[in-house]
């Protein structure tokens, strides 16, 4: 990707040559496996020059990764929320980033607490409906393992693990298990509420793996052109669960419709195997979301 005609301001930290961004992983808060302090420092190890710390309907990870901040590693505060998209039956799981809103805006904390609460009472019935066919499973100890932190099928499948019934979490997140026998919805944002918020809280609305195919179903190109009309900022286009026709594809979409493109790794320490860094976003790109943010500033050695 072309950084443009002017330079722009090279991120902190930065030692020569082009900035490594990755804009969404996760930590403890959610579904992670490094606590919000050992990510931004596994962040800074991995040669990494811009983190954005991203998880799942929560902002608990911004205060100790801050506190954590490695010198040389500028941080982007954001989320990763559920969404839906209603318009068609049944209806579609959508993720949205959202980076450097304010996290104390009223009418989105409100929101990302109810999200957390239906992933509770989704995952108490996902664990009732195994334990009703025979899986040895434990709501309370999946509970006790996500540790406060916003719990999701990573979770438990870690059990399903434990109990012995699959080898791998990739296993666990089969048709046979969590990813389609065992799966139920979760009562998530509307998609088109949740970019409304993000907008309103001086936040940036970036869809994440938006052709993920092998996730499930996905969105049709139509939806994105309406979201990008209500205020979408971009796409992710390079992620782990996109083929390089889907990332192609994205890039298109992006471009058409004058939206930003990122990268990322999705990171999620060992529930995952995809390495911090994997996939990166251009410095333009990540210009473009710091410029229209008015939440909370990103974290750099000025801070
Ligand atoms: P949930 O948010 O509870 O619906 O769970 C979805 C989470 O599981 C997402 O963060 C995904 O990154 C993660 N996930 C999906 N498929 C897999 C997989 N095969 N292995 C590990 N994590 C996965
Ligand atoms: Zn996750
Ligand atoms: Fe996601
Ligand atoms: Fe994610």
């Amino acid at each position: 990707m072309s950084a443009g005609d002017k330079p722009g301001p090279v991120p902190p930290g930065n030692t020569g040559g082009r900035p490594r961004i990755d804009l969404h992983t996760h930590s403890t808060a959610s579904d992670g496996t490094l606590t919000p302090a050992d990510l931004v420092r596994a962040a800074r190890q991995a040669g990494l020059d811009v983190l954005a710390l991203t998880d799942h309907d929560t902002t608990a990870g911004w205060e100790p990764a801050t506190a954590a901040r490695p010198a040389g590693l500028t941080l982007v505060r954001g989320a990763e929320l559920s969404c839906r998209w209603y318009g068609t039956e049944p209806s579609i799981p959508l993720h949205l980033l959202g980076y450097l809103f304010d996290p104390h805006s009223p009418e989105l904390v409100a929101e990302l607490a109810r999200v957390r609460a239906a992933r509770e009472v989704r995952g108490e019935r996902i664990v009732a409906m195994l334990c009703a066919d025979g899986v040895d499973i434990d709501w309370a100890e999946i509970r006790i393992a996500a540790a406060g932190g916003t719990v999701g099928r990573p979770h438990i499948a870690q059990a399903l693990i434990r109990a012995g019934v699959v080898a791998t979490t990739d296993e666990a997140f089969t048709p046979n298990w969590l990813g389609e026998r065992y799966r139920l919805p979760k009562d998530d944002i509307d998609v088109f509420r949740a970019v409304r918020l993000v907008r309103q809280a001086g936040g940036v609305p970036v869809m994440a793996h938006p052709r993920a195919t092998r996730r499930g179903r996905t969105v049709p190109d139509s939806l994105i052109v309406e979201l990008a009309a209500a205020g979408l900022a971009g796409l992710e286009a390079e992620h782990e669960d996109h083929s390089p026709v889907e990332r192609d594809a994205v890039r298109a979409l992006a471009g058409e419709l004058g939206l930003l493109v990122t990268g990322s790794s999705d990171f999620h320490g060992t529930h995952k195997s995809v390495r911090l860094g994997a996939h990166t976003t251009g410095l333009e790109a990540y210009e473009r979301i710091v410029a229209a943010a008015s939440g909370v500033p990103v974290l750099t050695d000025r801070d």
